[in-house]
């Protein structure tokens, strides 16, 4: 073995060799795959090797779909076969609402040029006899789904990396990482230490130990796993196309395995392996069978597929696989470790092993993942991801693999866990919670707390006539929002405000002053939008998105700050509360000394100021677009606030409101979000941001880059419509027609109660967005007629928030 590399991957599953072959195809050739056994020795081996390009993602369906072409080239490369069998699949829907989700799934597949089909229940059966049709209403079909046999796979980019320069040993154990001052690694081994400038985390099974070898606990844990082949079955005898299907009711996937069918399950019940530390003499193993476990996904497999159970079981495996709380990879670099990456979590390696790949070693070699991979990236992640969290939520997202996620639906699991001081307060006005970042926060509120629950549907829900009722307080009276889910830094020293300015595209605001900014990377895509308040002329309070907390901080590190700035996350040393609507001024006023007049504190302004006796930060500003105010208060005040408000609010007319009702009045207002509209696949002006570039500041990063899109004009737009929808509003994803072309997406949707109106934001291309007619939104399944409009349709001027 090499005693000094470019790079040491740890772990020679698909992912580890996966991202080996993807260096050596980036031109790093210095590169070494460490491997404890054999490669596969994890997870990988004993895989049921299927592939599937359907995710609720579609920026992890992309990759997904990437890597299912990706095949062809390491066979080519490599000479070893990878056993692709694409044999198409069917989804089998035994609900109404299944068949909804997968004709939303469909149309979410027609802008990534995904070929998928709905089929009644008759195509569906001629697709895949076995089924018994009484069970099903219908279903969808995608002509690349498959199976690849997982050893061929993990050979052939082992071999194509090799043949690329990268060099691989096996039986070789990483006992220690150690970091070196100049961010380089020592790699400790049993067979010898390797000097490394840049280590992966590949460890699949062994991720979690891996982590802790440099101080991390990644939020992954293993589950057990298992599928069972069936002897063969005579209805299979001499057919040529392959059979593979999903059943979601049953909670099943079913494909042929040579004369019989491979089926598995994710059961309810499902058992974490391993929950505390992985035994580093797990090699080549399987578990022991829990066929128990399983009866009743069985039984309901035998039912719907009678010709299942008269084929007796052949074999039958259970074996561990990792999982992160979401379902989703964890790829990229941590923050606070130079040079260490991670490309682990990732429970659907033969789907998702390419594309992980790709990724991270663009990243690596380039700098940027060169793709949108929010979804996957490991910030996404924080301090709440402990042990226990992670075990009741992988648990969770396990039971409910097959399970439909409605747009209004919150997951109990591993809750509440996080609160706010006034959370019980909530709670007594019938709060119904969501849960953010494992925090909770109010959704909207119920008139009685039986009523308290969402009635989960893809069609407007329980909640809609009291969010309309919130909505109307705002537009009318005055409403109060907690805010305090946002994500909060502190930055100080005399180069603060430089410092800021060389990372942020927007101007920095005067002292007293608040500027919203977009924080663009060097491509001059949007990886931020921030909130600038200036305390002082070396003080800066900092409001974010409190999900990409660990993504900012993770940039800021990589833009360090010079000596003397100190930049500190304090999302939750700080609670907020918000006042939207015309009385908000008034009430606010009864209750602080300052002269709130537009003359004395106009809109975008900010002051500490004592609000009754509660210190706080008070933001001239609302996300509702009303004339509004929010307040940041030290954690400990925030009780005295709500109560001091909600007291002084009796006589303005003071209601309550959620993140339901928030979310339509943002969107009414064209506001957009990150990780809706805001993402690093669009620029500035493609997301209507342009006006916060100031292209004339001065050097920052992503101005090259924001200057040619602002001179070419950008590839697409965002726009907002009025949808003629039924009784079911967009939430994001469907596609947008135009004169009977899918020509792009929508970013959020929701109900506009202050203009009565379905509306939706989205992204269309540039040359499209003079259209005034023609577009169409799809949901679920049908294409209604929308209005693109000119105009955000609630005060497209801005008066009243600048009253
Ligand atoms: C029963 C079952 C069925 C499945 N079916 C499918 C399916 O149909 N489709 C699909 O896409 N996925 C399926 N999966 C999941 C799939 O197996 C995983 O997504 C995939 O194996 C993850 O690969 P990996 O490389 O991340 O991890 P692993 O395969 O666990 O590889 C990690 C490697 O790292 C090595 N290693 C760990 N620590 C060290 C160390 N300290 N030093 C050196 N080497 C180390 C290990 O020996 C191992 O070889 C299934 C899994 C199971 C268990």
């Amino acid at each position: 073995m090499k005693s000094h590399a470019r790079v040491v991957v740890i772990g020679g599953g698909v992912v580890g060799t996966s991202v080996l072959y993807h260096l050596t195809k980036a031109g790093w050739r210095d590169v070494l795959l460490v491997e404890r056994a054999e490669l596969t020795s994890g997870s990988t081996w004993h895989a049921a090797g299927g592939m599937h390009t359907v995710n609720g993602d579609p920026n992890v369906a992309k990759l997904q779909q990437y890597t299912i072409q990706l095949y062809k080239e390491i066979e080519a490369i490599s000479g070893q076969s990878c056993g692709v069998h694409i044999t198409g699949g069917v989804m089998l829907a035994g609900t109404r609402e299944r068949l909804d989700w997968l004709k939303m799934a469909k149309a979410r597949g027609r802008y990534l040029k995904m070929e998928l089909e709905i089929l009644s229940v008759d195509e569906a059966a001629k697709l895949f006899p076995l089924m018994d049709k009484r069970h099903f209403v219908g279903g969808m079909y995608d002509p690349i789904e498959g199976h690849v046999d997982p050893y061929g796979v993990t050979h052939a980019y082992a071999k194509s990396a090799q043949i690329g320069g990268a060099e691989i040993v096996r039986h070789t154990r990483v006992t220690d990482l150690r970091a070196r001052s100049d961010g380089t690694w020592d790699v400790i081994t049993d067979k010898g230490n390797v000097r490394a400038e840049h280590v992966v985390n590949a460890a699949g099974l062994w991720a979690r130990e891996v982590g802790r070898m440099v101080g991390l606990e990644l939020p992954v844990l293993a589950m057990e796993h298992q599928y069972l082949i069936t002897g063969d079955m005579p209805e299979l005898a001499g057919r040529k196309e392959q059979l593979h299907a999903i059943d979601f009711e049953g909670e099943i996937y079913l494909r042929q395995e040579r004369g019989g069918m491979l089926m598995g399950t994710y059961e309810r019940a499902g058992v974490p392996w391993s929950p505390l530390q992985t035994p580093w003499d797990f090699g080549q193993d399987l578990l022991p069978n829990d066929l128990e476990r399983i009866a009743p996904s069985l039984a309901v497999g035998f039912e719907h597929f009678p010709s299942l159970e008269p084929a007796g079981i052949k074999k039958v495996v259970n074996g561990p696989f990792t999982f992160a709380p979401d379902g989703n990879p964890l790829v990229g670099p941590i923050k606070g470790l130079r040079n260490f990456w991670v490309a682990c979590g990732v429970m659907a390696g033969f789907s998702q092993g390419g594309g992980v790949g790709l990724a991270l070693s663009r990243w690596m070699v380039d700098g940027d993942p060169g793709a949108d991979v929010w979804g996957m990236d490991v910030a996404r992640y924080g301090d709440w991801t402990t042990l226990a969290y992670t075990n009741a939520k992988v648990r969770e997202n396990y039971s409910r693999r097959f399970s439909i996620r409605f747009p209004n639906e919150e997951l109990p699991a591993a809750r509440p866990l996080r609160t706010t001081p006034i959370y019980e307060h909530l709670k007594a006005e019938h709060a119904v919670f969501g849960d953010y970042c494992a925090l909770e926060h109010a959704q909207w509120f119920a008139p009685s707390a039986q009523a308290a629950h969402d009635e989960v549907s893809f069609s407007r829900s329980n909640s809609h006539p009291y969010v309309a009722a919130e909505c109307r307080a705002v537009r009318d009276a005055v409403g109060l929002l907690e805010i305090s889910n946002y994500g909060k830094f502190e930055v100080s020293g005399a180069q603060a405000a430089p410092w800021l300015s060389s990372i942020m595209a927007n101007r920095i605001p005067p002292v007293g002053r608040i500027a919203l900014s977009p924080m663009l990377n060097e491509r001059g895509k949007l990886i931020g939008d921030f909130t600038l308040c200036r305390l002082a002329e070396d003080r800066f309070f900092l409001v974010g998105t409190y999900a990409a907390e660990t993504y900012y901080l993770r940039w800021f590190e990589r833009h360090a700050p010079p000596a003397g700035v100190s930049v500190r996350p304090c999302a939750m040393q700080y609670t907020g509360l918000s006042l939207a609507g015309p009385h908000s001024r008034a009430l606010l006023q009864s209750v602080v000394r300052d002269d709130l007049a537009t003359s004395a504190f106009p809109f975008m302004s900010f002051r500490r100021m004592e609000v009754g006796m509660v210190p706080a930060y008070v933001g001239r500003l609302s996300f509702t677009g009303a004339l509004g105010y929010e307040l940041w208060v030290s954690s400990e005040y925030q009780r005295a606030l709500y109560e001091l408000l909600m007291n002084a609010g009796r006589d303005y007319g003071l209601k309550l409101f959620g993140g339901r009702a928030l979310n339509a009045m943002r969107i009414e207002k064209g506001f957009g979000t990150w990780a809706r509209e805001f993402r690093p696949i669009y620029g500035p002006l493609e997301a209507g941001l342009g006006r916060f570039v100031a292209l004339d500041k001065g050097e920052f990063v992503g101005r090259a880059a924001a200057a040619e899109e602002k001179e070419k004009g950008g590839a697409l737009r965002l726009q907002c419509f009025k949808v003629a929808a039924g009784d079911a509003d967009a939430i994001g994803d469907e596609p947008i027609w135009h004169e009977g072309k899918p020509v792009g997406w929508v970013t959020s949707g929701a109900y506009g109660h202050r203009v009565d109106a379905s509306l939706a934001l989205g992204y269309v291309p540039a040359e499209l967005a003079a259209a005034d007619s023609g577009f169409e939104i799809e949901i679920i399944g049908e294409r209604r007629p929308a209005l693109r409009l000119k105009e955000a349709p609630v005060d497209p001027a801005g008066s009243s928030m600048r009253i």
